[in-house]
């Protein structure tokens, strides 16, 4: 049976301040609850090692929101996964559609970044999902499917039975627009499948799947009911700890 992993993204929202101050916000919420998800929280890169120091001794995790491929170097302003678990970094969101669409990622730069993740010891979470216009014109599941098999080339069976994959339909992402649970369930239960054919059937058991794209408390449990879905990945809501708790322990 798969734990299910509630992640929140932060996306480019909270100081350090107030990063601190969610966290002691949580942690109080959580203080007398067994937490029935595993739940971590991928924050902006400032915040990281002051979020790792406040969830020490918690059952949450932190994530980064992004990572460069290379060990070191001359890259300007980038951020290397050695880098991350010198802070206690657990998990990182990777090929986000927000930075497909506004940083240039590719199906390439997000293997690339995969491969850096896995040698480190941090978790991905690799995201995937169809513009609207891909979906209208019914190119949804070629779309997602190329962007597994591109992203996952080259990565071997031992790696890739620790991976998160978080199908987020674009569409669905800060619109209030939620993808129906049958459209979630038929996109994961279809990712299952395709990593069972690029991996093979024990790896596509393992493989923890998410849903995300306006997740919040009210349509969690529907989501999170379904065979395939094994968690959220959470923009919005997750910015108030009352909320993303209650996704949690939907
Ligand atoms: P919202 O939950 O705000 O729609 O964001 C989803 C998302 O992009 C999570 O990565």
């Amino acid at each position: 049976m798969r734990k299910k992993l509630i992640a929140g993204n932060w996306k480019m929202f909270k100081t350090t301040a107030e990063a601190v101050a969610f966290a002691d916000e949580f942690k109080a919420l959580i203080e007398d609850k067994e937490l029935i998800s595993d739940v971590a929280i991928a924050a902006p890169f400032t915040q990281l090692a002051a979020l790792n120091d406040s969830f020490r001794g918690t059952a949450v995790k932190v994530g980064a929101q992004n990572v460069h491929f290379e060990e070191e170097g001359a890259y300007t302003g980038e951020i290397s996964a050695n880098m991350l678990t010198e802070i206690g970094v657990d998990y990182v969101i990777i090929g986000h559609s927000e930075r497909r669409q506004y940083f240039a990622e590719t199906n390439e730069s997000v293997n690339l970044k995969l491969k850096a993740a896995f040698k480190h010891g941090i978790v991905p979470i690799l995201c995937v999902g169809e513009v609207l216009e891909e979906r209208d014109a019914g190119k949804e599941f070629e779309v997602v499917r190329k962007q597994l098999t591109e992203g996952l080339s080259g990565i071997g069976a031992k790696d890739a039975g620790t991976l998160v994959i978080a199908y987020e339909p674009v569409w669905a992402i800060g619109t209030g627009r939620t993808a129906t649970a049958d459209q979630a369930e038929e996109m994961c239960a279809y990712i299952r499948k395709v990593v069972s054919e690029l991996q093979n059937e024990d790896v596509a058991a393992k493989v923890i799947i998410q849903y995300g794209g306006s997740v919040k408390p009210e349509n969690a449990a529907e989501i999170l009911g379904r065979e395939n879905i094994d968690g959220a990945l959470v923009g919005g809501a997750s910015l108030i700890p009352k909320n993303f708790l209650a996704i949690a322990q939907y």
